[in-house]
């Protein structure tokens, strides 16, 4: 009994003493945000604005089918650049890619500094006819009602072209020379995969012998009321993007007639696949971009999601089953699987010849398609079934960028400075963005707009309502404003 009792005892203190570590590092974990002082705003030209509405009035479609292209909208923004920036057409170099991609040059005084390239992409997606009806304003209206500017592009992505031109322009009005080289790159084919524009831009560069400080582009953005347990809002940088890949799956079995079928017909073979598939999800964990959100957002979290935050080796297994349980959250600690495409059958009396299915995995930074390829075929473990890497796009996992860079401290500088009061973060990039193309000549990528994004507008962008309050707009102009002199000097 006495043994028995001493036991208890040792196991209470070993408990205490785990909880005491959990606590400490808890309470001792140290802030990853810096202060700066919220610089004085400048003034934005109040014609900024019409050029932003007559931007979105520009339909640059990237369509769905290439023959839809119309090159007469594309032709109209070239001379939209052309026109309402004649400080930058006139004093900076300008390289056309395909007709409609742009890059500019901004040559800085001191060669000894590697340039910085800021990018964002000119077209857009399609406005689905049947949800025409839905939308308050006509999504290439351009309308400006109540202080708000309606339409495609609005926050994906045309606020980074006019936002950066902008910013540029006055820039170059009020005399200024950067010290440090600056790029502006446009393309115009984004969301169709960038073949035609940043490829181009990117394949460019690298001939030129231009190794980039660090590259900016869309991603991440001011979010309100997102982060849970976050009240303040935070802004995300994205330092990392996902891979993508879609797995072609496809049996031919003999078929036959449907009145005598097979114990298992080719139906059956790849619904049984696509089912241990869902059932054998890739392994969660937390990535090494998450395990830095984590760090950054560490300190601004109610004490038990600190603790978690501070004790990540330990407590991480939490952090990941909180995750799991949302769609958003799940596409952070793990490779997802997601069956797009199942296909089999054009009779209701006969067995089909083949079926075939399409499985896209958004991977995670470490892993790659081959290893998902691998995986899969691991998973299946069925010989009858073909398993190749199909689709008509795929992109690896970016690298990871860092955080205690120039290019990052300068970003997270200019938003507090901009907007103050804001937590600063690295992130994930679950979607992929144009950035992708230019992993080879640089090591940072900067995934951020300073819009702010919040359960309202969530869904807008690729969907309907897409908007953008004309005071964000303008503090998009004072961001890039800010941030290219501070990356400059
Ligand atoms: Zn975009």
């Amino acid at each position: 009994m006495k043994l028995f009792k001493k036991t208890l005892l040792i196991l209470l203190a070993v408990c205490l003493l785990f909880i005491a570590f959990l606590v400490f590092n808890t309470l001792t974990l140290k802030s990853k945000q810096l202060s700066f002082d919220a610089i004085e705003q400048i003034d934005v030209d109040p014609l900024s604005k019409t050029n932003f509405s007559n931007a979105i009035k520009i339909k640059t479609i990237s369509p769905e089918n290439a023959a839809d292209f119309d090159s007469l909208a594309f032709d109209n923004f070239n001379v939209f650049l052309q026109e309402t920036y004649p400080f930058v057409d006139s004093l900076l170099e300008e390289k056309t890619f395909n007709s409609y991609s742009h890059l500019y040059k901004w040559e800085g005084s001191d060669k000894s500094l590697k340039p910085a390239l800021f990018i964002a992409h000119l077209d857009v997606v399609p406005v689905a006819e049947e949800n025409l009806p839905n939308w308050k304003h006509a999504p290439f209206g351009g309308e400006i009602v109540n202080d708000t500017i309606w339409g495609r592009g609005t926050i994906d992505d045309k606020i980074g072209v006019v936002g950066l031109m902008e910013s540029v322009e006055l820039l170059l009005k009020s005399n200024y020379t950067p010290k440090r080289t600056i790029y502006l790159g446009f393309g115009h084919d984004e969301e169709i995969g960038g073949a035609n524009g940043a490829t181009f831009i990117a394949q460019y560069l690298k001939e030129q012998g231009v190794s980039l400080e660090f590259v900016m582009d869309e991603g991440g953005t001011i979010s309100q009321g997102l982060v849970p347990g976050i009240d303040k809002d935070v802004a995300l940088i994205g330092t990392a993007e996902k891979g993508f890949v879609t797995v072609e799956l496809s049996v031919a079995l003999e078929g036959g007639h449907s009145s005598q079928p097979d114990k298992e017909t080719n139906i059956d073979v790849l619904a049984n696949a696509i089912v241990k598939l869902k059932n054998n999800p890739f392994p969660a964990k937390i990535p090494e971009v998450v395990g830095k959100m984590l760090e950054y957002l560490g300190s601004e979290f109610p004490f038990t999601t600190r603790m978690v935050a501070a004790n990540q080796k330990l407590l991480g297994f939490l952090f990941i089953a909180v995750s799991e349980s949302s769609p958003q959250g799940n596409a952070n600690v793990r490779t997802t699987t997601a069956p797009t495409i199942f296909n089999s059958g054009v009779k209701e009396n006969v067995l089909p010849p083949v079926a075939n299915a399409s499985v896209n995995f958004r991977i995670l930074p470490g892993e790659s398609s081959t290893s998902v390829l691998e995986r899969v075929k691991e998973t299946v473990n069925d010989e009858r079934i073909k398993i190749e890497i199909g689709g008509n796009f795929g992109t690896e996992p970016s690298k990871i960028s860092g955080t205690e860079t120039m290019g990052f401290e300068a970003i997270q500088k200019t938003i507090l400075e901009v907007f103050p009061g804001t937590i600063v973060s690295p992130y994930l990039v679950i979607g992929g963005t144009d950035s992708r193309h230019y992993g080879d000549i640089t090591e940072d990528i900067y995934r951020f707009g300073s819009v702010k994004l919040h359960k309202q507008n969530i869904k807008s962008f690729h969907g309907i309502n897409e908007a953008l309050p004309v005071s964000e707009f303008e503090n998009a102009i004072r961001f890039y404003h800010q941030l290219i002199r501070n990356v400059s000097e």
